[in-house]
């Protein structure tokens, strides 16, 4: 899976750097901006899931910095400063900020936030009407692509595989009967055709995408009903 990116605008290299080893450790992709300038220049260049602010800058006050970006992206902010009046606090998430923390705090208090505000992220992207990638734990589908990741490996699906995973990945609380899997997929009836195919379909992309195809984790039975993405997941990586 790719690894989600998180930039740290943060002018003392004591803090950011402690920061950085914390968020590496948890497998981020971690890049830092001494100073405003050079944190506008990166949030230009590449995708940038989360942004960490320090509000004392050398050259733009991140206040103004979180304006500024926020004409261009949407992407997650979450304050640092040292200073603690209520009213920093308040501007902050005026100005388009998602969180705020002051210093000192605990980095594991920081990285749960960084996690919560990513996984609600993921989660607002999955819930657009045309969303283009979902991501969970060790499982990342590219719905324009069609590529399909596990862990850090592609895995190729068969044009009829693909269609049910994304199915069932795009609808997550839902289930799916075979009959309507089927009807979704071949375009036809079951009357028409045969729904048990989706079984074989469905053991087929499991043996692709599952740890351990016999005790499936993304794609689950529910017994006389049908088959559903398991939308548990997110809360689960949460809690690791
Ligand atoms: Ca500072």
């Amino acid at each position: 899976m790719a690894r989600e990116n998180i930039l740290i605008v943060e002018d003392e290299p004591e803090i950011s750097e402690l920061i950085q080893s914390y968020l590496e450790k948890e497998g981020f992709q971690v890049h830092v901006a001494g100073s405003g300038q050079e944190a506008l220049h990166a949030v230009g260049l590449e995708k940038t899931d989360l942004i960490i602010l320090d509000i004392m800058l050398p050259d733009i006050d991140g206040i103004e910095l979180c304006l500024e970006i926020r004409k261009s992206c949407n992407t997650p902010i979450l304050f640092l400063s040292c200073k603690s009046e209520e009213i920093d606090k308040i501007l902050a998430l005026s100005v388009g900020g998602d969180d705020y923390l002051t210093k000192p705090f605990l980095p594991g208090e920081l990285v749960a936030r960084v996690k919560a505000h990513l996984r609600r992220n993921r989660l607002l992207m999955n819930e657009k009407k045309h969303p283009h990638v979902i991501r969970y734990p060790g499982l990342e589908v590219n719905l324009d692509s069609r590529e399909v990741w596990v862990g850090s490996e592609p895995v190729s699906l068969s044009g009829k595989e693909f269609e049910i995973l994304s199915i069932l990945i795009r609808n997550p609380k839902r289930i799916y009967s075979m009959d309507q899997l089927f009807e979704m997929v071949w375009k036809m009836t079951s009357l028409d055709g045969d729904s048990r195919t989706i079984m074989v379909y469905i053991s087929n992309l499991r043996k692709k995408i599952e740890k351990d195809p016999s005790n499936p984790e993304y794609i689950i039975n529910v017994r006389g009903v049908g088959y559903k993405f398991n939308h548990s997941l997110f809360e689960k990586n949460e809690l690791q």
